[in-house]
Formats: structure tokens, sequence, C-alpha cells
């Protein structure tokens, strides 16, 4: 990389931090910046810190949000006794574009793995288990259908089901090893629908 000057080397390294971006995409896109106007290079950046400042964790449910309470919690209308467990914000904006779902989320950020070291604690668990001292009729999990979500799902279901809360998993209509993200609506509604009790 020694014969780029080292501005470009260091704008294709912080580049390559980024999920799957390889060397190869850093380097195509550090030059797609450099000959973008000034001003948009400026907006990119102005929206990538205004959203690392802003952004925080709503006080509900843990989703990513500005206010201090998300859009969702927020809604009067929601059903506040049924309560969806997801691994991550993109998974509730997938069950949220089915506009199906008319309960609340859970956001976890993330999956009990052992094998990479995440226990219950290193996810928003314990936020869950405050929230469930209210009237709660339903907790859904619709963690993903791999190791590591279905090691997520038996652990909440035991810690749940103690509390007289009905405990429910999407069914089988999503993929083993299915990121959520890529499943089509129809999909995601009929996994929702057809899920069964733990
Ligand atoms: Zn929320």
């Amino acid at each position: 990389m020694e014969f780029y000057s080292s501005q470009i080397s260091n704008l294709v390294e912080q580049l390559s931090h980024l999920p799957g971006i390889g060397p190869k995409t850093a380097q195509r896109l550090a030059f797609h910046i450099l000959n973008m106007p000034e001003e948009q290079v400026t907006g990119l950046v102005n929206a990538m810190t205004d959203a690392k400042k802003k952004v925080r964790y709503c006080k509900e449910c843990c989703t990513y949000t500005d206010e201090e309470i998300c859009p969702i919690c927020a809604n009067p209308k929601r059903n506040h006794r049924q309560i969806m467990v997801v691994e991550n914000p993109r998974d509730l904006a997938a069950y949220e574009k089915t506009g199906k779902y008319e309960g609340v989320y859970h956001v976890l950020h993330g999956a009990i793995s052992p094998m990479a070291g995440i226990g219950p604690q290193d996810i928003r668990l314990s936020e869950l288990m405050v929230r469930l001292k209210d009237d709660v009729d339903e907790v859904i999990v619709a963690t993903n259908k791999n190791l590591e979500g279905d090691t997520t799902a038996t652990y909440i279901s035991k810690l749940v089901k103690p509390l007289g809360i009905k405990v429910s998993r999407i069914a089988s209509g999503v993929p083993a090893g299915g990121d959520l993200e890529y499943i089509d609506e129809i999909t995601l509604y009929r996994a929702l629908e057809g899920r069964t009790d733990m």
C-alpha cells in the first residue's frame, strides 16, 4: 500500500474495518470518496457523527432511537402485553415491514454464544426481565434459527415460564441458519402466525 499517500492508505484501512468490506472494496470506496464533491463527503461524515452522537437505546425495548422512548414503545395503539424478542434492530425492522405485528419488541443486541464467549449477561436480557414485572401475556422469541438463536430461546424460556407468562417461538418457516433480514415479508408473517408454545 506504500504507493499511495499515507492519507489514502489511512482511508482504505478505516474503511476495511467495516463488515463485509475487504481490502479491494475498501480501495474502490476510498477512490470513490476522493472523487465525490466535497459537500457530499461532508454530508456523509456528518450523518455518521450525528448518528453516533444522538442515537441511543430505547429505555423500554433497547432498539436504536434518538428519543428516550422509541416510536413503537411510545405508541398506545400497540399491544404492550405482547413482547417479541429479536436479536437486533434489523430483525425488528424486518417484522415491522410485514405490517401485521401489533405488539412491542425487545432487542437483545446479540445472542448467547458460548463458542464466542457471549453469555446471557452480554446481551440485553436483564432489561427484558425488568419489563416482565409489568402485565405481559406473551413473550414471542424470534431469535434466529441457528445454534446461538436456539440456545438463547431455550435460556429465555427457562427464565420466563416460571413467571407464569406464555413463551412461544416463531415457526420453522424461517430456514435453518437463515438471517431474518433476508427473508421476505410473507414468510416472516407465516413464521409469526405459526409460532408454537415453548
Ligand atoms: Zn422501544
